[in-house]
């Protein structure tokens, strides 16, 4: 009936303990859909990583919308990704919850802001990189001690450097980012990051070594290891049609004979449409279609599969199930049987996660 992600637990806790003992200071990231898993599954297993003496003393979430799904599940300080502004979910923060909380703050007025409310927040700077998302020039940074004079409770807990997904290419980038780290009067000894590779956190660790580098992962650990987590939907209908019969919301007829299959699994869930297949190419298209092939017929490849092939759309997926198409000749599944389904896990809302 369901859409489902199981997880091979063995194989994914072991991943998860090696990761975190193979990356010192790591900082577990539990936002949005939990990677697919859920924010409480996750926050459950931050804690179960730190009772095992894994230093995982820390768990980012991306807003603070999501403290209230973590906080009874994981016992340690908790990181707000998004940065602190004076207005929203930020400024009605559960006071039994403010005293664990971590704020990122990307503008000197926010830090001004935020401690005439709270004088004695933990705060992250927040250092603009070159995805020029959120956080400070260096010259604004360098403004951060002057406020800070006037809060003197204030507890400045590092800075945070937000790196594209360039693996093996931040070096230089955090070098010169850490020169205006280093310049700013403050008594900073934490640099959080992330989309660092282990050789580079390394060659940072060796070169300053007087402050502490934590990187904080999401993806390379709750989906590190993608041989752990199998997607599956069910098979719910299985129709014959022959060449010309109509079928779906939009009365298209089959082009040839084969099996309309209803899977479970729609856009509710987060199944979109994929690429069209094949080559897109006007040449190609005419050598498709004088083939008679499918995607001529407007058939658009799906992300589920069926005998280790991927299987095309009858049309867009419905909203909780979706029709495909299977040409006549391939094996035709039972009601009731399971298909593999490639999906992104960030964005997939599972029916059911079944972690063994
Ligand atoms: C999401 C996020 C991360 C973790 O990213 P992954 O690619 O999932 O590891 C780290 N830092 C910030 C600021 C983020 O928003």
């Amino acid at each position: 009936m369901s859409l489902n992600l199981t997880v091979d637990g063995e194989r994914w806790r072991s991943h998860l303990r090696s990761l975190t003992e193979a990356t010192p200071g790591l900082v577990p990231v539990a936002k949005g859909n939990g990677y697919g898993f859920t924010l409480g599954r996750l926050a459950r297993k931050a804690q179960w990583l730190a009772d095992q003496g894994l230093g995982v003393d820390t768990l980012a979430v991306g807003t603070y919308d999501e403290l209230p799904e973590v906080a009874s599940r994981y016992a340690g300080d908790l990181l707000v990704l998004t940065p602190w502004r004076p207005f929203g979910a930020a400024i009605e923060l559960d006071p039994r919850l403010a005293d664990r909380v971590v704020h990122t703050v990307s503008r000197p007025e926010d830090l001004g802001d935020l401690l005439g409310r709270q004088p004695d927040a933990r705060v992250v700077l927040e250092r603009t990189t070159s995805m020029l998302r959120h956080g400070m020039t260096a010259r604004e940074l360098w403004s951060t001690p002057r406020i800070l004079a006037d809060h003197p409770k204030a507890r400045v807990r590092g800075v945070a450097l937000h790196l594209p997904l360039a693996h093996g290419a931040h070096l230089s980038e955090v070098q010169r980012l850490m020169n205006d780290v280093v310049a700013t009067e403050l008594p900073l000894d934490t640099v959080w990051v992330s989309h660092l590779a282990a050789d580079e956190l390394a060659v940072l660790r060796a070169a300053y070594p007087d402050f502490t580098f934590r990187p904080r992962v999401g993806t390379d650990l709750w989906l590190g290891d993608r041989g752990a987590l199998r997607v599956t939907a069910t098979v719910l209908d299985v129709h014959a049609v022959e060449r010309g019969d109509a079928f779906g919301y939009r009365h298209r007829t089959a082009p040839k004979a084969g099996h309309i299959l209803v899977v479970s699994g729609g856009t509710a869930h987060g199944i979109g449409l994929e690429a069209p297949t094949g080559d897109a190419s006007l040449r190609s298209r005419a050598a498709t279609l004088a083939r008679g092939g499918l995607d001529a017929a407007g058939f658009v490849r799906s992300p589920f599969s069926i005998d280790g092939k991927q299987r095309l759309f009858a049309e867009p997926p419905h909203m909780q199930a979706s029709m495909l198409f299977l040409p006549h000749g391939a094996r035709v599944p039972a009601i009731g049987d399971e298909v593999d389904v490639r999906v992104r896990y960030t964005a997939t809302a599972f029916d059911r996660v079944v972690v063994s």
